[in-house]
């Protein structure tokens, strides 16, 4: 087994890296970095610098939202280690580029993780359209800001994306799926007039796909896409996890996200590569670059 070090134990890391790590043959967690965050029974460090010149762990896997996440980034490529970004992977889409270039110069493995890519529906949907034409599409996710970053104010502090932190998770399924790329033709976004991002965005692409990301969703959450190809629909329910070809389910992959995520990393590895993709982050830079401001009711969590 891989030693591997999780740094920013908040909620993600701990509702599903760690549970992914532990349940994995190729990962053993051998030290985490957090200043408050620890998991039981696995050394703790607080700084990152100490770390790196104590350990020889060769794997990092970045937990922290994206402003801070460049700084452990690099520190961590140019003392020589693999290195898993956490989605959106950067705060700007240059700093990942530099990442990218740091890790192929220093020869380790740099992997921009997309969860929502490897949802369990995803891979049907995307062996469905491989051939088609994409005539329309609808994406709707919408959710309650409240439930799922509970008091974390970064996602409205600049970079911290606002709204699109969980919709960037619907554009990275869109670009995975969809046969030929589109792009951004117009959005509206409402910001709450005492806050930085977004909390609700409506966007327009080519090839006639609309999206529609909200986070005051009470009650129901809502995290689907449907694509039309032709006389052919693709229904993605569940954040991806159920797909539904014209009418009938399809079968599911045979992992969870965050587990074929470090199945992915370990692959990466092994074979000496690296995977780096922006292009949902390059839909929201976009969608903030072209997008029209709405201001609405001040929000507070
Ligand atoms: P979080 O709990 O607010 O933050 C994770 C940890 O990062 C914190 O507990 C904190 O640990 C550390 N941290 C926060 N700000 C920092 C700073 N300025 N400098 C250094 N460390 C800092 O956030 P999260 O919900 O886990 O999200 C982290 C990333 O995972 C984001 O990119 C998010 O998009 C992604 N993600 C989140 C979810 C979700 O449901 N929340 C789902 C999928 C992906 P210490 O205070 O102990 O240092």
């Amino acid at each position: 087994m891989t030693p591997i070090c999780l740094v920013g134990i908040g909620k993600i890391a701990v509702d599903q890296h760690v549970p992914a790590i532990n349940a994995s043959d190729d990962w053993e967690l051998a030290a985490t970095v957090s200043r408050s965050g620890k998991v039981e029974g696995v050394p703790a460090f607080t700084d990152f610098d100490r770390m790196l010149a104590e350990t020889d762990i060769p794997v990092m896997s970045l937990c922290l939202p994206p402003v801070p996440r460049y700084a452990y980034a690099a520190k961590a490529i140019a003392a020589g280690r693999h290195v898993m970004l956490e989605k959106p992977p950067g705060a700007t889409l240059a700093e990942v580029q530099a990442l990218q270039d740091m890790a192929a110069k220093a020869g380790v493995t740099l992997y921009t993780t997309w969860h929502s890519r490897m949802a369990r529906g995803v891979a049907a949907a995307k062996a469905l359209l491989a051939d088609k034409a994409v005539t329309a599409g609808q994406i709707t996710w919408k959710e309650d800001v409240r439930r799922w970053h509970p008091g974390q104010d970064w996602v409205f502090e600049p970079g911290g994306m606002g709204v699109f932190d969980p919709g960037i998770n619907a554009l990275s399924i869109l670009t995975e799926v969809l046969p030929a790329p589109v792009h951004l033709q117009s959005a509206s976004l409402s910001f709450p007039a005492n806050r930085q991002t977004p909390i609700a965005a409506d966007l327009s692409f080519t090839g006639g796909i609309t999206a529609a990301f909200d986070w005051r969703q009470e009650g129901e959450q809502t995290w689907e896409v449907t694509l039309q190809a032709g006389d052919d629909s693709v229904h993605l329910l569940d954040g991806g996890n159920r797909c539904v070809i014209n009418d009938q389910d399809a079968a599911p992959s045979d992992l969870d996200e965050y587990p074929a995520l470090y199945a992915r990393m370990a692959q990466l590895i092994r074979t000496g590569a690296s995977d780096v993709d922006l292009s949902p982050m390059i839909h929201v830079a976009d969608a903030l670059t072209l997008g029209k401001r709405i201001a609405v009711d001040p929000f507070h969590f």
